[in-house]
């Protein structure tokens, strides 16, 4: 299997039961072939904890957070490959439809796609499977 790519940020918010400040952290994470997020808070004034995790989108906040302290991944592919497969992939894995497909596929040919380091681990871990050489990599 191939190895998991973990994404993390601290934060700092406001308490949602007593408003003081607190320090909250947030992940997103390519882990055994899917991607998971699990953000959470801990007050120290009066203890309230919040933990949430998923495996679906990752919340817009949380994916915000990540990509303003580490900066975009992006998806580097063989310009070479040509479309279909990468197509193929978009649509299954990103649920692309057919009025934006030429648009994604133009970002990803010219190296414009970018997203968490794990989205675009994700992406071109499926992009090798389907015979597209493919990179995630933050310049
Ligand atoms: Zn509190």
């Amino acid at each position: 299997m191939e190895p998991s790519v973990h994404e993390s940020v601290g934060f700092s918010a406001g308490c949602p039961d007593c408003g003081a400040e607190l320090e909250g952290w947030g992940t997103h994470a390519l882990v055994g072939g899917s991607l998971r997020w699990d953000t959470g808070i801990n007050c120290p004034a009066c203890g309230c904890a919040v933990l949430s995790c998923g495996d679906d989108d990752v919340p817009a906040e949380l994916r915000a957070r990540l990509l303003a302290d580490h900066g975009p991944a992006r998806l580097q592919v063989d310009p070479s490959a040509g479309g279909t497969a990468i197509m193929r992939v978009l649509r299954v894995e990103l649920g692309v439809d057919l009025a934006n497909i030429r648009s994604v596929l133009h970002t990803v040919l010219t190296g414009e796609h970018s997203g968490t380091l794990p989205e675009m681990e994700f992406l071109a871990r499926k992009l090798r499977a389907a015979g597209v050489d493919a990179v995630a990599a933050r310049p």
